[in-house]
């Protein structure tokens, strides 16, 4: 017995450490190439020869202003790329985690480029002898491209002032997308001060060429993957609604016909950012995973009423056109890197959950999945897991019911009443990956469970629903 299983479990387990080493290395090589690009970026002032500027007071506040403007429109830059949903970087890291550094990078990127304005402005005063006010009039009425450039600085300002937590919460998430798409016009409008104004990026030096460069991949990759690829995917596979069907009070399930579909190339626990063109619904589009692996010619989707945009969409109308970006996402096969799946899906979340089983091959007795919910109207496709679990030999479990009042857990009242643990749900929860879809502050309790458990943080995999 022993031995029929474990050569395969070995093969398997180093193929997955070989793959999960490979991701690692690639997430270090983004992280190196971001902080080599911050570099190069200082090293244009250094090759225009801007260490000289540093022998007066006024020299040394203009040099330090430019580095800082070089370095600030750097992360820019880096932060578009990593919005632009790079296959690379999100089978690398995933988009979730991509969005999470550029968020990061907002804050950090803004202060640069407000500490460039702000040394500049008392530089070139020191220089002149004129107080900043003054300064900053004469910069206004003599520097060609000036005024954009306050105007790309306004701009950016607003994004970043509109993305803090406390702010974005007051906006409906289209709301704030649409003002956040002004970050491509705030760093579009100052990029004709940067190439007119000062020296550093002089036109027919190698600097400005690598400056150009820079933005042409920048902007290229936003062009291409956010709005050529999912355009160009949507018009060949001609996505249309078939049929809505219930599954519970506020959930249904959404059928969708198509062209080559299997072209799609979705792995299980995949999602796409959906619209569905119909009156009520175009303006809005939402991440939603795959509730069942594509066929040739159909694909499904399950949705939870959420919020007004997702409260539509369970009355859209068969023959509605649906346009896709995407698939997206790392909740896959590809990521595991252990000999055993461990799986918690909690309420909607069982929809990355169920085709991660549906798509994967297993063992018998590989998979151990707990199912979540809070009340039976919350069994959404059980059923179904249950017979992915009896084809693969998987063990199923099923825990109802509310987290008990004040308690700091993610088992249900009774549950927690009778003893249970993570590690007497999943045994062999050390040597398994342990994949995680529900509500974030429950999956935040699991992973704890998980890590004193003995799980790594590696072997760890979220889908987060929220954005
Ligand atoms: C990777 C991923 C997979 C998902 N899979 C499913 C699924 O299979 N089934 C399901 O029912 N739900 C899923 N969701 C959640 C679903 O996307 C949201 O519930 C839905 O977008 C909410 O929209 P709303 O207009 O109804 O609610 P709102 O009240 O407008 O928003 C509620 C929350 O959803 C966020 N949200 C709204 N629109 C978007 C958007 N376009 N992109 C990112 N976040 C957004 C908001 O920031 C807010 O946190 C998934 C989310 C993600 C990120």
């Amino acid at each position: 017995m022993t031995q029929l299983t474990t050569p395969g479990i070995t093969a398997a387990t180093r193929t997955r450490a070989r793959n999960g080493r490979r991701r690692a290395n690639a997430g270090d090589l983004l992280v190196v190439l971001s902080w080599t690009s911050v570099a190069v970026a200082i090293s244009l002032y250094l090759a225009y020869g801007g260490a000289a500027d540093f022998t007066s007071l006024s020299g040394i506040v203009s040099g330090i202003g430019i580095i800082g403007g070089l370095i600030g429109t750097d992360l820019i830059l880096v932060m578009l790329v990593l919005a632009a949903r790079l296959p690379f970087i999100d089978r690398t890291v995933g988009q979730d985690r991509a969005i999470a550094v550029h968020r990061s990078l907002g804050k950090p990127a803004l202060y640069f480029l407000l500490a460039h304005g702000v040394l500049l402005t008392l530089g070139y005063g020191i220089s002149a002898g004129l107080d900043p006010v003054a300064e900053t009039i004469s910069l206004f009425s003599t520097v060609a491209d000036m005024p954009l450039a306050y105007l790309g600085l306004g701009l950016l300002i607003m994004v970043v002032v509109t993305s803090l937590v406390a702010v974005r919460r007051r906006f409906a998430y289209e709301a704030w997308h649409l003002i956040h798409l002004l970050s491509y016009a705030a760093v579009l409008v100052a990029v004709p001060h940067q190439l007119s104004a000062g020296g550093v990026l002089a036109d027919g030096s190698w600097q400005r060429a690598y400056w150009i460069v820079l933005f042409v991949v920048a902007f290229g990759a936003i062009a291409w993957f956010r709005f050529a690829v999912p355009a160009i995917r949507t018009a060949r596979h001609g996505l249309r609604v078939t049929g809505i069907e219930p599954v519970a009070p506020g959930v249904s399930s959404i059928h969708l016909s198509g062209r080559d579909l299997d072209r799609l190339q979705v792995a299980g626990g995949q999602y796409a950012i959906w619209r569905f063109w119909s009156r009520g619904t175009w303006w809005h589009a939402h991440p939603i995973s795959f509730s069942a692996m594509p066929t040739g010619t159909s694909a499904r989707i399950t949705v939870r009423e959420l919020g007004r945009g997702t409260g539509r969409l369970g009355r859209i109308r068969a023959g509605t056109f649906v346009s896709i970006e995407g698939p997206y996402g790392v909740f896959t096969d590809a990521a595991r890197t252990s000999p055993y799946l461990a799986v918690i899906a909690a309420g909607i979340g069982i929809t990355p959950a169920r085709t991660l089983l549906e798509q994967s091959t297993l063992r018998h007795g590989e998979a151990t999945v707990l199912l979540r919910g809070t009340d039976n109207d919350q069994r959404y496709l059980w059923n179904e897991v249950f017979a992915l679990a009896a084809r693969d030999g998987s063990s199923v479990y099923t825990m109802l019911g509310h987290r008990p009042r004040g308690a700091s857990t993610w088992l249900s009242q009774e549950a927690a009443g009778r003893g249970v643990t993570i590690e007497s749900v999943f045994p062999r929860i050390a040597e398994s990956d342990l994949f995680i879809c529900g509500p974030q502050p429950w999956a935040d309790l699991v992973i704890r469970d998980a890590l004193a458990a003995g799980i790594s943080r590696r072997q760890i995999h979220v889908e987060k629903f929220e954005s």
